[in-house]
This record gives C-alpha cells, structure tokens and sequence, in this order.
C-alpha cells in the first residue's frame, strides 16, 4: 500500500482514476442511509490546518437550526490536528460507536462524530496512516480519496468544505487550492452532493489556541459568545453554507444572524453539551483530567511586529509534544498545547510572551520551546493582511 500512495503521490492521477478511488475507497464500508428522517442531510470538512476547531463550533450550531449532521472525522494527519482526538480529550467520548448506535445519536442530538472504522471507510483509516508515515498527505488525489470517501458515505445530501490555503495546510499558494477544490466539487456533483466550496487562510494558526483539550475549551468559549474573530469568522461562514443549502435561511446575512441567535441564546452551547453526553462525554470531568503538568512562556528575540507565522512548523511543534501521532503506538497527550498570545500583524515587546506552550512531558516542552522561537518572524513592517475568507 505504502508503494501505491507513493506512486500515486509521485504522478498524480486522472479523472478516471480518481474517481475510481474515491468510488473503491467509499465502498470498502458502509453507505449510511437515514431513509426515515424528514431533515436536511449534510456535513462539512476541511482540508486540514492547525488550530482548526471550526468542526466542533459549527456542527452543534447547524443541529440547534434543526438540521442533521452526521460527521465522520479524521484523526491528526501529517502537522495538522485531528478533530477525533481533540474530542478523545473528553473523558468517556465514545468516537467508535457501532453504526447503528450512531444513526441514533445523530437523530437524538442532532449531530454525532465518528471516526473512519472498520466499519465505515476502513480504506480511509488504513491509508490515512500511512500517508503521514510516506510523505504522501498533500497528494491531490489521496486529499481527495480521503475526504470525499468519508463524506459520501455519510449519505448526505449536501457539503460545504473549506478548502484552506496557506504555509500551514498541504496546499500552500491559491493556484493548488483551487485544484484541488474544483476536484472535490466534480467529485460531489458526480455522487449527487450539493457541494460549496469556501476558500480559507491557513497562514497562521486559527484562533487563540492550537493542541487537544485546549481546543476543546476554546470551541466552549465560542459556543458561549468569545470566540476570536478568525475562528468565528470562517465558522459562520461555513454554516451558512449549510443553512442556505437547506432553506433554513434565505440569504447569507439571514444565516449569519441565526448562528448569531443560536449562540446568543445559548442554544448552540446546549446542543454541544447534549451531543457530548449521547457520546458517552463528561464534561464535568474535563478541566480536572486536562491540566497541563508543565507550562513555558516564549518570548521575541526582538521587539518589533509579527510579519509572518510558519504554521506548519508550529504544526510539527504540536506533533513533538503529543497534539498527534507519529507512530501506532504513541500515545497522545490531550493537555498539550499552545495559546497565542500574539498573532501576525501584532506589536511584541522584549518582556511580553508571544505563546505559551504547556504539556505534561517536561523533556518535549523544553526540546519545543527552543525550536518555537523561529517560527514567529519579528520585523519592522506590517505584513500584507491576506483575507480570512478568500
Ligand atoms: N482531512 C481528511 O480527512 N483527509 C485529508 O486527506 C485531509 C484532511
């Protein structure tokens, strides 16, 4: 298997070869049906960055708006983290349920997470593995064969997926995004899925914080009304993808002020917290099994601005202290993390930290710390802003 991704990697593949793979990869599982629901259908992914939570932010804000969303997620893959292990860091969060307990979940809670199985996309699971341990994660195709496979097997009837772009996803200029984009969309028309595409920045971390459990907490700030604009940002315009997909709003302002309501009114927070006990999660158990044994504070070299983040090497960063693993075996380490307490574009001091990084294994946090520093670039000019959402 590990030859076929490195040819595969190595030259690419056709039309018909793609979807051939696609088509192999959906039915090495099961197809879920939900013949009996009267709801809208559908899911959104992303194409994988860091600090990337807008998964565990949307999916309870789209269910409260009476839609269903049975999401099947990855685990870390290459730099960037996995939603599945971010949600292990909930004591008891069963993310392997049989099927059929999870199409009850979905229909109790409005939206349930699973990960690829033996069961549903077992290709996907064997290959997603693989593909961190070859080099061979930002092929096109394999990008592709993961996602869509996953996807369509979820029997949706509609996608939105945001294609991020940027040093810290496996597409790094525009012109690739938008190849790999337009893959994913003649991929979704041929199985029959209204899919839309949002094109997203990924040139530093998303939000104020990057890790597992941290990612959690900071999902539960946003559902509570404090989320950093970034996140929020691309969130919302996500969901309302999903929203004007389903007729539930009329116009992208009318999605957005729902979201907005949703999480005003603390319906969103309430649907997260109901999914989370369906799946077996206690919350009441998550600060106190969470907290980081050992903390750092990075500082700049220099006084000056944030020009440029290289997120992918804060990506490896969170891989060296357990945010993902490298090997079967590994085991990960749920409070590890990173807050940034400056991002691009901000004015730092010689005796202010930038980031603060915590974890529980003393060694990897003294061996991060000191390769952390140069991945935030201190100069003198204000860096060109890209958009959020392109
Ligand atoms: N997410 C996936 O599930 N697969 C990929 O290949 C990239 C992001």
């Amino acid at each position: 298997m590990s030859a076929m991704l490195m040819a595969i990697y190595f030259n690419g593949m056709n039309d018909d070869e793609t979807f051939s793979l696609v088509n192999v990869m959906l039915n090495s599982g099961t197809i879920l049906k939900f013949p009996q629901s009267n709801s809208y259908i559908c899911d959104k992914h992303s194409t994988g960055g860091v600090g990337d939570k807008v998964s565990l932010i949307l999916a309870p804000i789209v269910a409260a708006a009476g839609i269903k969303i049975p999401m099947i997620a990855g685990r870390g893959l290459g730099f960037t983290g996995g939603t599945v292990d971010k949600l292990e860091s909930i004591p008891g969060f069963d993310v392997s349920p049989d099927l059929d307990i999870f199409k009850q979940w979905v229909e109790k809670s409005g939206y349930a997470i699973m990960s690829q199985s033996n069961e549903i996309c077992p290709a996907d699971k064997k290959i997603y593995d693989l593909r961190s341990k070859t080099g061979t994660v930002s092929s096109i195709p394999l990008i592709c064969g993961s996602i869509m496979s996953k996807k369509i097997a979820e029997g949706i009837s509609g996608l939105a997926l945001d294609i991020k772009i940027g040093n810290g996803t496996f597409m790094k200029t525009k012109e690739e995004a938008i190849k790999l984009g337009s893959w994913m969309e003649k991929i979704g028309k041929a199985f029959n899925i209204k899919t839309d595409l949002t094109y997203t920045n990924m040139d530093q971390p998303l939000g104020r914080f990057a890790g597992l459990s941290c990612e959690i907490k900071e999902a539960i700030e946003c559902l509570k009304g404090n989320g950093p604009d970034d996140l929020m940002t691309v969130t919302l315009e996500l969901g309302s993808k999903l929203l004007l997909q389903s007729g539930a709003a009329t116009s992208r302002s009318d999605a957005i002020n729902l979201q907005t309501e949703i999480i005003n009114t603390g319906r969103g927070l309430k649907s997260f917290e109901n999914s989370v006990e369906t799946q077996g999660g206690r919350l009441d158990k998550f600060d106190s099994e969470n907290k980081p044994k050992h903390e750092a504070f990075i500082y700049p070299e220099k006084p000056g601005i944030i020009t440029n983040m290289n997120t992918e090497s804060i990506g490896w960063s969170l891989v060296e202290l357990g945010c993902v693993m490298k090997n079967n075996n590994d085991i990960l380490d749920h409070t590890a993390g990173m807050e940034f307490l400056r991002k691009t574009g901000d004015q730092v001091k010689h005796n202010e930290p930038i980031c603060r990084i915590f974890c529980s294994n003393e060694k990897k946090l003294d061996r991060v710390s000191r390769s952390l520093n140069s991945a935030i670039i201190i100069g003198e000019d204000h860096p060109r802003n890209n958009p959020i959402v392109y």
